[in-house]
């Protein structure tokens, strides 16, 4: 390059940097004809401080835009990180799905843990992943929580209080707490813990009792655990339903599991109903509220996007299902993501709109790092589309609320 062109770029380039707001007015001075010097100096040692240019924002809609031809407008590129020129970064419609996220079983659970930390100080046991979510563990991990799946891993003699997690756990494991005088809280979901009664009732009442829900889930193993073993059957599936021989099929009652998807219940429940019109249940089924309306917004977005990410855990049970309804309703990819970087970017072609939900125990800061994420390679349009609002709140156990745990 010329000294005299060279030097007339160097000043120019230091009254730029001193403006701060070379980030689109440089772009304007070299346009059209300057192009080619452009391409030449990127890169070059004439920009020391290249290495540490930050790419400048998308111009936002309302923001003027400066006029160039070609390749250079600022509507078409970006400037990358190592200066080079990069195609700007393409639209794309995030649709939030809401409600989504936290349900008041988790936040009271999350809050029970956090309360005894609080009144008790370090550490706490929680007997089983509180919710799940390995976000919301790590964080109480680090507040002092002690994880454990059985009381059996708990120190004899100790005066740690033991949280018992949201899912609800077998009538064994409060009675060994309190066999070895372990101070127990109890942060079962209040919503679990109304089937729970509902099945008691009906074993007082004789009744042959059906589950309907999923083996080995933890809620299942606490629900069937209220009852002697043997008086519930675990219905899994509509084969179940077909296949199942009563002892008599006028003494009949069902409960649910709080968090199956909708459709595949009501499908359950419509097949008993037929076999067995007497059968006793819930006026409509047990599914939980928060189960409900993250279905339902799912099912308001699924269909209408390229694409629809579920924040949540693969052993969420509600997680899950917020994934096989968006793809039931013909979402051509419904995929559950725990973080960010758990996203496989391989899935998503050329997205024009992406769905984005969380599961009941997924927290929204997760959320926003996954839209954080899209939003570096896209520039995003975010609206919301809302199933219903929700305003429940359950207050932390009677033992840890400040009157009774003060007094
Ligand atoms: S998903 Fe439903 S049942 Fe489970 S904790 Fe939340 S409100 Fe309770």
């Amino acid at each position: 390059m010329p000294a005299g062109l060279r030097a007339r770029w160097r000043g120019r380039w230091a009254a730029l940097q001193q403006k701060k707001v070379w980030s689109w007015v440089l772009p304007l001075r070299i346009g059209g004809d300057g192009k080619g010097i452009w391409r030449d100096l990127v890169g070059s040692e004439f920009f020391p401080a290249w290495q540490d240019w930050k790419p400048a924002p998308s111009p936002s809609p309302t923001s003027p835009s400066p006029t160039i031809d070609g390749p250079l407008s600022a509507a078409a590129c970006s400037i990358g990180a190592r200066g080079r020129f990069m195609p700007a970064k393409p639209d794309l419609k995030i649709v939030l799905c809401s409600p989504r996220g936290f349900c008041a079983g988790v936040v009271r659970a999350i809050d029970t843990v956090e309360r005894a930390l609080t009144l008790y100080g370090a550490p706490v046991y929680v007997r089983h992943e509180i919710v799940h979510n390995k976000y919301v563990v790590d964080s109480l991990k680090k507040k002092g929580a002690i994880f454990v799946e059985e009381l059996a891993e708990i120190p004899d003699r100790t005066t740690v209080p033991v949280v018992f997690s949201a899912h609800g756990v077998p009538k064994s494991v409060p009675a060994e707490a309190l066999a070895r005088n372990l101070f127990s809280v109890d942060a079962t979901c209040p919503l679990v813990t109304k089937v729970h009664r509902e099945a008691a009732i009906h074993f007082k009442r004789g009744r042959e009792i059906l589950l309907i829900g999923h083996s080995h889930h933890p809620e299942v193993v606490g629900t069937l655990g209220q009852l002697p073993p043997g008086s519930v059957t675990l219905i899994e599936t509509a084969e179940d339903a077909k296949t199942f021989m009563p002892g008599d099929p006028n003494n009949l009652a069902f409960v649910t599991q709080t968090t199956l998807s909708i459709g595949d219940t009501a499908e359950i429940v419509g097949l008993l109903r037929q076999r067995f019109p007497n059968i006793n249940g819930p006026h409509k089924e047990d599914i939980c509220y928060a189960t409900t309306n993250r279905q339902l917004a799912v099912k308001k977005v699924a269909s209408a996007v390229d694409a629809l990410i579920v924040v949540g855990a693969p052993n969420s049970s509600n997680s899950q299902r917020l994934r096989e309804v968006a793809e039931r309703e013909g979402c051509p990819i419904a995929v559950l993501t725990q973080r960010a970087s758990d996203i496989d970017w391989t899935r998503f072609g050329n997205l024009t709109s992406l769905g984005i939900t969380a599961g009941a125990s997924a927290p929204e800061v997760i959320v926003e790092e996954i839209m954080d994420a899209f939003a570096e390679r896209y520039t995003l349009h975010v609206e919301t589309v809302s199933a219903a609002e929700e305003h429940e709140f359950f207050p932390v156990p009677r033992a840890l609320r400040p009157e009774t745990a003060m007094g």
